[in-house]
C-alpha cells in the first residue's frame, strides 16, 4: 500500500482537524470532484475545499453515508 489514504465518500459526515467557528465539528460531504464541498451540520454553512486540502484536514469519518455510494 502506498500512503494510508483516508477513505471518504459523498454523504459521509466527517470530522476535520479544525471545527467550524460555530462550535460544530461535523461536516457532511455534499459534493465530490476536484473540489470537495462540505456543509457544517451545525449551522448549514458550506465550504468548498480543493481535494488535497480536504484530505489534509480530514481527521475521520464520523458517520458513513448510508447506503454506501461507490
Ligand atoms: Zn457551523
Amino acid at each position: 500500500m502506498p500512503m494510508d489514504r483516508k477513505k471518504f465518500q459523498l454523504g459521509d459526515v466527517v470530522e476535520m482537524k479544525k471545527g467550524h467557528p460555530c462550535g460544530t465539528n461535523a461536516w457532511k460531504v455534499i459534493r465530490m470532484g476536484m473540489d470537495i464541498r462540505m456543509k457544517c451540520t451545525g449551522c448549514g454553512h458550506s465550504v468548498l475545499l480543493p481535494r488535497t486540502r480536504f484530505e489534509k484536514r480530514l481527521r475521520k469519518v464520523l458517520i458513513p453515508a448510508d447506503p454506501p455510494v461507490e
